[in-house]
């Protein structure tokens, strides 16, 4: 049997004729959520903060982020007139499907997150991808919100004069920024004029403070800032006003200024949003924890060394003993090229006891650290997910999982399995 769900519908309809997305009568704001990492919080956060408001929102919230999940999410949502009602829809999109889509539909804010090497097979290269969103932006006028921090970002704010809409927010320095650049990271040179960036400080990657010595370029005009961001008791503070958080990462803290830009820019009440921020929780495998065997584990995606960096910094940034699952497959989805894990920090892995490597590629994970001069005695290559799982818990303490694209959901089954398992053990003891 055929599951209809998905990206399903949308293919098939766009087998029938692209120009279907001109059939639909749209009412309501199309927010569109772009950029390398964070998509599918930013986007879930916005619809949720939307929805807690008392707005009917639709979203394509299980990250089916091209041209056909969000034309299935349409078909699903659509009268036989061809009418989709809501007040708000909310659409994740990947990069390369922005200036595809929103020539079709209307669109009145698009959030531009980062940019970072992301699934080159698929996309091309970074710079092709910001120069196609850059020319469409140039004939944009509605609300476009953008991560003042990243240049790759931020210089799509002067493609357009004409619009008036440009709306900037940027994340205060945090303890952890750094004086040099730390991990894999593009955008280092001026887009204006080739010079080499001056940077105060990196958050992370080569998002931080940088401004051009030639032209210039970094001295935008703020229109969301985030201060006083405390990881340790998850607050961070807007106009003075302190907010909560489930999440202690930076990585988080982005997604969570950009989502709250696109708060302030649709006048949503700041207790209202104070509210939704602080409940907000992912179950997706994206920063989740789960205790496990009396172990506190954390689950996170990884899809590009950006992605992973930030996950191993969490493990830097926890001073207990710790291990680590990395499970890396190269599914057509995750790029059969698995080559960026070469760009991945694996040098400081201080306090790891031990890690575990798992997935379609266990070795060339297990390879890849000990070139970075791990213990090898501690490194643990398994050949299916239930055994990696089980050599997890075959000690106590911290457990932190890392998984790319294709294998987190798997992972994440097999980690629930595992749970149940010794929770019905414990019960009986
Ligand atoms: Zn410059």
């Amino acid at each position: 049997m055929v599951k209809i769900g998905g990206n399903l519908p949308g293919k098939l309809a766009m087998k029938w004729d692209s120009k279907i997305f001109r059939y639909f009568k749209l009412e309501g704001k199309i927010i569109a959520v772009t950029g390398t990492n964070g998509k599918t919080m930013t986007n879930n956060l916005i619809g949720k903060i939307l929805r807690d408001n008392g707005n009917t929102v639709i979203t394509n919230a299980e990250g089916n982020n091209m041209e056909t999940g969000i034309l299935s999410v349409l078909i699903k949502n659509c009268t036989l007139s061809g009418r989709v009602k809501a007040d708000y829809l909310v659409f994740e999109t990947d990069e390369s499907y922005v200036p595809i889509l929103y020539k079709m539909i209307p669109l009145d804010c698009l959030v531009v997150l980062n940019f970072f090497r992301d699934q080159l097979d698929r996309s091309g290269e970074v710079e092709s991808l910001i120069l196609k969103i850059q020319n469409f932006v140039e004939n944009y006028t509605g609300n476009l919100i953008l991560n003042s921090d990243d240049p790759n970002v931020s210089r799509l704010g002067k493609a357009n004069k004409r619009n008036k809409n440009i709306f900037y927010f940027k994340v205060e320095k945090y303890k952890y920024a750094t004086k040099e650049l730390k991990e894999a990271g593009e955008g280092k040179f001026c887009p204006f004029c080739n010079t080499r960036l001056i940077y105060d400080y990196y958050q992370y990657a080569h998002i931080g403070k940088f401004k051009c010595p030639k032209c210039y370029y970094g001295n935008n005009q703020l229109f969301h800032i985030l201060t006083d961001v405390d990881l340790e008791n998850k607050t961070f503070k807007i106009d003075e006003k302190e907010y909560k958080t489930q999440f202690n990462n930076i990585y988080a803290i982005y997604n969570i200024a950009a989502a709250t830009a696109v708060a302030k820019r649709y006048n949503i009440p700041t207790e209202s949003v104070m509210k939704t921020v602080a409940n907000f929780v992912l179950n997706n495998g994206r920063l989740e924890k789960m205790l496990i065997n009396n172990c506190e584990t954390t689950i996170n995606l990884a899809k590009n060394p950006t992605g992973a960096n930030v996950s191993l910094r969490l493990l830097e940034e926890d001073p207990e003993n710790k291990e680590l699952l990395f499970v890396l497959n190269d599914n057509i989805a995750d790029g059969k090229d698995v080559s960026w894990i070469w760009d991945i920090n694996f040098e400081d892995l201080e306090k790891v006891d031990r890690v575990i490597t798992a997935g379609t590629r266990p070795y060339d994970v297990a390879i890849r650290l000990k070139t970075s001069n791990y213990p090898v005695e501690r490194i643990f290559p398994c050949e299916t997910l239930e055994e990696a799982v089980e050599e997890l818990y075959k000690t106590q303490g911290k457990k932190y999982v890392i998984a790319n694209y294709t294998s987190v959901q798997p992972t994440r089954r097999e980690l629930i399995k595992y749970k149940e398992k010794s929770d019905e053990k414990n019960e009986r003891n």
